[in-house]
């Protein structure tokens, strides 16, 4: 019998009101780990009560001392990270080696954000009066809503809750229904650490009655969401109607670029790298390379031959490279997307198929795929496909390389594989998407810079990097009238 999971709210752990449950289950072999609670409006609803309760106390600790609570958090995140990369790789699939990727990069956001308890730095500036003290200091908003995605079960609610917290908000937390254990970690791992009941609040269920109701309740004035450009475009009309602050990072199709003096061979492994790493579903995954022309042929190659040499399997098997895809749905669209490749005029070089081999086929695996000759219009060259389908490109020069790349509806990350220093430069300055790498893949941000997209990726805001409390804090100027008299600013000028 599978274990049974609850919500936390007000620091208790709680069933939904309705007893209502969902099973969690492997994507690896089909196994149920756990049982979840379904929860509707009214869990919501005492969620925000909890949260909206604990903010006043919450507000009003030094912030030194929110911090050392993140502190503590990082620490046992460390002790137990092996413990969490395995809980996350049963239930979402990606290799264990990236599992732990994921745990180090919400230790690392533990810490990091953990230093701000000390920082939170404002601006003093002098007063264009005499006898008069001006500043202005970040203070914290109330209650903020985290929605998130499967792909990165761990870091991603710890590069919205650190902030967010030791900025001295309270929060609401609702995880992926794909992965709802590592969630449920994450908060024991806070309530060990010692934060007070009440300010992390974490209640499982859809989208549609638990996601919803948050983004409505007027007392969540802000919304942190990482997911898909349709739900968050969503969230965001309907928060902007009711004037809410909305930090939304969504889809991605980053590309790389190879010159024709690039490394082959490291421009290989890193594309093969980007592109079927997480099995092609990390925002950041690269789907298409702009391959120029006097290397496409020798690219493509290598790429048709690397990506058939991949092992796919369970990820807590060392041996496998590639685990599955999140579920079944996911399967079947990338199986479409291949089917839209065909009926473009695409190249097939390597992949197209789902791989059901032996116990694979307990599994939701699908072949690491390449499509050559791709047109840079083409559906599968344009629309996220979020799987390990990859389109090469042909192009004639730098230019043409850029154009496309900024062509995109997204804009999140990008990449150039040149030796010529000079290039690599105007690259750095024309690519227009939010992370810029340079003989390196799409993916592989560090927590300490800041994290986004351009276009439909996001909407100006950054998380992580020295921006991690912009989305979570509202900026006060203070004046103090030291005089004794009453002065008037601009008006005494004459
Ligand atoms: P998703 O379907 O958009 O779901 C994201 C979250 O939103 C989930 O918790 C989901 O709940 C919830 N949700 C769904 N409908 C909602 C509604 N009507 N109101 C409020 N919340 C709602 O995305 P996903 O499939 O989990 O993740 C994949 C997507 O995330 C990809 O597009 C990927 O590019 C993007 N992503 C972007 C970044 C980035 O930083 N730019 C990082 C990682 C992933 P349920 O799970 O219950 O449906
Ligand atoms: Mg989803």
């Amino acid at each position: 019998m599978a274990q049974t999971f609850h919500n936390f709210i007000g620091g208790r752990w709680v069933p939904a009101r309705s007893g209502r449950t969902f099973a969690n289950s492997n994507p690896a072999n089909g196994e149920v780990l756990g049982e979840f609670p379904a929860s509707a409006p009214e869990d919501v609803n005492d969620a925000v009560e909890a949260a909206a309760r604990a903010y006043p106390a919450w507000r009003l600790t030094p912030a030194p001392r929110r911090a050392e609570i993140l502190l503590r958090a990082g620490e046992i995140m460390r002790a137990r990270k092996q413990e969490l990369a395995r809980a996350m790789t049963r239930e979402m699939g990606k290799v264990l080696a990236e599992a732990g990727g994921d745990v180090q990069e919400g230790i690392d956001m533990a810490f990091h954000a953990a230093g701000e308890g000390r920082r939170l730095h404002g601006v003093t500036t002098p007063s264009e009066m005499p006898d008069k003290w001006a500043m202005s200091v970040r203070v914290p908003i109330g209650v903020v809503g985290v929605i998130t995605p499967w792909n990165f079960p761990f870091a991603i609610p710890t590069w919205k809750l650190m902030p967010a917290l030791v900025a001295g908000n309270t929060a609401v937390f609702k995880p992926a229904t794909d992965t709802p254990e590592l969630a449920w970690h994450l908060a024991g791992i806070f309530e060990q650490a010692g934060l007070p009941a009440g300010v992390l609040n974490l209640v499982f269920g859809s989208g549609s009655q638990v996601g919803d109701p948050l983004v409505a309740d007027p007392r969540v004035p802000v919304l942190s969401f990482t997911g898909s450009t349709e739900v968050g475009l969503g969230i965001s009309t309907r928060a902007g109607a009711l004037g809410k602050r909305v930090a939304l990072e969504m889809g991605g199709k980053n590309a790389v670029i190879v010159m024709d003096d690039a490394d082959l061979a490291l421009a290989t492994e890193a594309i093969l790298w980007s592109a079927f790493g997480t099995t092609g579903q990390r925002c950041t995954a690269c789907s298409r390379v702009l391959a120029h022309e006097r290397v496409h042929d020798e690219l493509v190659q290598r790429l048709a031959d690397g990506a058939r040499g991949l092992k796919l399997g369970d990820g807590l098997d060392p041996a496998s490279q590639v685990g599955p895809l999140i579920n079944r749905g996911q399967v079947e669209r990338v199986q479409d997307y291949v089917k839209i490749g065909f009926d473009e005029g695409a190249k097939l070089v390597a992949g197209g198929v789902p791989a059901t081999e032996g116990a694979l086929a307990k599994g939701c695996f699908y072949r690491p795929t390449v499509f050559a000759g791709v047109r840079p219009d083409a559906r599968i060259a344009v629309e996220e496909i979020f799987g390990p389908v990859l389109s090469v490109v042909r192009v004639t020069d730098f230019a043409e390389a850029v154009r496309i790349n900024n062509a995109s509806r997204f804009g999140l990350s990008s990449s150039i594989f040149t030796r010529d220093v000079n290039r690599a430069f105007a690259a750095m300055r024309d690519l227009d998407t939010g992370i810029v790498y340079v003989n390196h893949g799409t993916t592989g941000a560090e927590i300490h810079l800041p994290f986004g997209g351009m276009r439909g990726t996001g909407n100006g805001h950054r998380e992580a990097g020295h921006t991690l409390l912009d989305p979570f804090t509202e900026w006060k100027s203070v004046y103090v009238d030291f005089s004794g008299r009453l002065q008037r600013a601009q008006i005494d000028r004459g």
